[in-house]
C-alpha cells in the first residue's frame, strides 16, 4: 500500500493501535527513571508513577474522544491533555479546567489516590522535562493523529486485513484503488450491507426498496448485526477469555 501511496500521493491513513501505543508508551516512562524520589524506592516508584500517568492519559483519551465527534477538535484537545498531566500531578491544577475532563482537584472529596503512594509528585526541571518528552513522542500530534480512533489491536488489525483483502497489492490499478479502500473502509465502518447501498448512490445507482439487491442489502446488514451483538454480549466474552486465557 505504501508504494501505491508514493506513486499517486494520495494520502492514506495507517492506523495504529492505541492500546499498544500506551503499553509503549508506559514502558518508555518506566525506563525514564526519574532521580527525585526522596528516599522511597526509586525504581518501585517509577513504575507507579508510570502507571498513574499512563492511565490518566488513556482516561483522558477516551472520554474526550466520547465528547468529541469531530477529529481535529479531539486531536487539539488531546494534545493540551498531554502537556497538562505532569502540572496537575505535580498539584499545580490551574490549567486543568480547560485541559483536563477527568483532573477532579476542583471537587470537595478530592483525594490523590491515584498518585504514587497517594502523594503529589515533585518533580525536578530536569526531571519533568524528562517525562514529558515520553509523553510527547507517544502522545505527540502524529502518534494522536494515528490513533485517532482509539482502535485496539483487533480492530486495527482487522480494518487492515479488510483493505489488503479487498484491494491487495497484486490487483490493484490505479483507478480503482481508491473506490475500493472506500468501500472496504466504509462496510467496516456502518456495515456491509449499508455499505453497499450508500456505495450504490454514490455512483449513481438507483437502487429501490423493492428490488432484490435492497433486500439482500438489508438482509446481510441485520446479518451482521447480529453477529455483532452476539459478540457485545456476556457470555461471549467470558467464553472467549477462558478459552484464550492458557494461551497468553
Ligand atoms: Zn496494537
Ligand atoms: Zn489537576
Amino acid at each position: 500500500m505504501r508504494e501505491h501511496n508514493a506513486k499517486v500521493q494520495e494520502k492514506v491513513q495507517h492506523f495504529k493501535c492505541f492500546i499498544h501505543n500506551m503499553r509503549n508508551l508506559h514502558k518508555h516512562l518506566r525506563s525514564a527513571c526519574i532521580k527525585q524520589t526522596k528516599g522511597m524506592d526509586r525504581l518501585l516508584y517509577c513504575k507507579k508513577l508510570a502507571t498513574a500517568i499512563r492511565t490518566r492519559v488513556r482516561l483522558e483519551l477516551t472520554r474526550l474522544r466520547k465528547l468529541l465527534r469531530g477529529d481535529e477538535l479531539y486531536l487539539a484537545r488531546a494534545r493540551e491533555t498531554v502537556t497538562n498531566v505532569l502540572d496537575c500531578f505535580s498539584g499545580s491544577h490551574d490549567r486543568c479546567k480547560h485541559k483536563s475532563v477527568f483532573c477532579t482537584a476542583h471537587l470537595k472529596g478530592h483525594s490523590t489516590r491515584y498518585l504514587p503512594y497517594g502523594k503529589i509528585v515533585v518533580l525536578s526541571a530536569a526531571d519533568k522535562q524528562q517525562l514529558q518528552k515520553v509523553l510527547d513522542k507517544y502522545c505527540g500530534v502524529q502518534q494522536l493523529r494515528d490513533t485517532v480512533q482509539l482502535h485496539n489491536t483487533n480492530r486495527c488489525e482487522n480494518m487492515h486485513s479488510r483493505l489488503f483483502s479487498y484491494a491487495s497489492k497484486s490487483m490493484v490499478w490505479k483507478r480503482s484503488f481508491t473506490a475500493l479502500c472506500y468501500s472496504a473502509t466504509l462496510g467496516a465502518s456502518v456495515g456491509r450491507g449499508l455499505s453497499l447501498l450508500q456505495f450504490a448512490e454514490r455512483c449513481g445507482i438507483n437502487i429501490e426498496a423493492s428490488d432484490p439487491m435492497y433486500r439482500y442489502a438489508m438482509f446481510t446488514q441485520n446479518i451482521a448485526r447480529y453477529h455483532s451483538d452476539r459478540k457485545q454480549k456476556h457470555e461471549y466474552k467470558t467464553s472467549r477469555y477462558l478459552s484464550h486465557r492458557k494461551r497468553e
